[in-house]
């Protein structure tokens, strides 16, 4: 069978521990079987950051921007265990953060849905999308205490003028803070949100609280429906999907109620917390993934959400099978050919990633799983290693007409 040719390339970023074995054997199985493509790899293992004095993962990031598709397998971020365990030179920041930093993107998380698989919320039957504003607010405060009786006072200073604003008149001990954002990081929020519910055709909507913080809060939602208004309306209307803005709390409500099939914009904040609430109620991190996506839309990094599965690394370390979920690693594979695909107008790629994201759900909802979905369905379902997993993947592949 003649292979896919992929003309542009993709960034291949590999990462640590067992999600770094289960990377190996997904390319090897199921993706270069099948496409003649060129990898552009930078092996960002904790060894290779430390040796680069983390310079390697500035260089995946840039290649990323240059090329437009990067796919990235977990790495550690190293605290103070893994700093001695490593012999690092010091304790480099979050690959993440740097390559998200670079990029100026959104963090876009979204659950694989499998009938078979119970969720805690029974009928979130198609995914949310959580679109995480991870810039500013109580991430970039500034706080005091207060010790006794006195004034808090926000104060803004430029050349030409000064703005002041008693923020309370203390009478005994507190606390205080003040926090900001910028329109700028804002409009890209927005660009990034709309730009991703077009190529999904889903509908958007952003939450905040708008009726207390009447400026702060406010100032999100005129950014968000200028830009709706002026750019994306008509191609959101085209597609039959719609954008609006919700009061959080009627917006968490509106979570529970509904089955899913949108992306939902959060502050800050927020997406810190519902991205947690959305993986557990969903019920895996082996079925969770993430896009890291530009505010135009055209550059993106996908990943599985979890990270490297240390405690079946010290399994495999030890010379045993494991069964570690490799499903979210997949999709973001799947993820990153379909960017591709669909920007160089693929049709082939593009029919490869949609098939093979069919295939992985199919093969769950027949009753072939790893151990953590196992668990869930029930004592009577079977469970595979992962590389069984792999095996029955590909074998169907196989029988495709690419
Ligand atoms: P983790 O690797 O996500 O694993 C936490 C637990 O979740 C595992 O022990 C395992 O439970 C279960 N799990 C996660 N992914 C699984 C999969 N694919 N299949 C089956 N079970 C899975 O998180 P962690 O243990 O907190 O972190 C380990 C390392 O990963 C850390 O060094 C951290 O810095 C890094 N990390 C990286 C990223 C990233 O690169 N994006 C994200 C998060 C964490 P059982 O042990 O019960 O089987
Ligand atoms: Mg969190």
């Amino acid at each position: 069978m003649p292979k896919i040719l992929v003309k542009k390339p993709v960034v291949d970023i590999n990462g640590d521990e067992m999600a770094r074995v289960i990377w190996a054997k997904i390319k090897k199985e199921l993706i270069l079987p099948f496409l003649d493509i060129s990898l552009l790899d930078f092996d960002l293992k904790i060894s290779n950051r430390d040796i680069t004095n983390d310079d390697i993962t500035v260089q995946a990031a840039n290649a990323i921007k240059k090329n437009n598709i990067g796919v990235k397998c977990a790495t550690i971020t190293p605290d103070d265990n893994r700093v001695n365990e490593y012999n690092l030179k010091k304790k480099y920041p979050s690959p993440n953060g740097t390559i998200r930093k670079i990029l100026n993107g959104t963090i876009f998380r979204e659950p694989i849905i499998v009938k078979r698989i119970p969720r805690i919320v029974d009928h979130w039957n198609k995914s949310v999308v959580i679109a995480r504003h991870a810039f500013g607010d109580i991430y970039q405060a500034k706080e005091i205490e207060v010790k006794k009786k006195g004034t808090l006072i926000l104060n803004y200073k430029s050349a030409k003028e000064t703005v002041s604003e008693v923020i309370h008149e203390f009478d005994s001990s507190g606390v205080g803070l003040a926090y900001f954002n910028l329109d700028n990081s804002i409009r890209d929020f927005a660009n990034a949100c709309f730009n991703f519910a077009i190529n999904k055709k889903i509908p958007v909507f952003l939450s905040t609280k708008n009726t207390i913080l009447q400026k702060y809060d406010e100032r999100f939602k005129e950014i968000f429906e200028d830009i709706y208004n002026k750019k994306f309306k008509k191609k959101f209307q085209k597609n039959n999907i719609e954008y609006q803005h919700r009061l959080i709390d009627d917006m968490v409500a509106c979570f529970m109620k509904w089955s899913g099939g949108y992306l939902w914009a959060c502050k800050n904040y927020d997406g810190d917390v519902m991205s947690d609430l959305v993986a557990q109620g969903y019920g895996s991190l082996g079925l969770m993934t993430s896009i890291l996506q530009t505010p135009d839309g055209k550059t993106v990094e996908t990943e599985a959400a979890h990270g490297t599965v240390t405690s079946h690394f010290r399994q495999h370390e030890n010379g045993k099978e494991t069964s570690t979920n490799p499903i979210a690693s997949i999709f973001a594979w799947t993820k990153a050919l379909w960017f591709r695909s669909n920007l160089d107008k693929n049709n082939r790629l593009k029919k490869f990633s949609e098939n093979l994201e069919k295939i992985c759900i199919e093969t769950l909802e027949s009753g072939y799983m790893t151990k953590d979905l196992a668990l869930m369905v029930g004592p009577n379902q079977k469970w595979l290693t992962t590389d069984q997993l792999l095996k029955v993947l590909q074998s169907k592949i196989l029988k495709l007409n690419l």
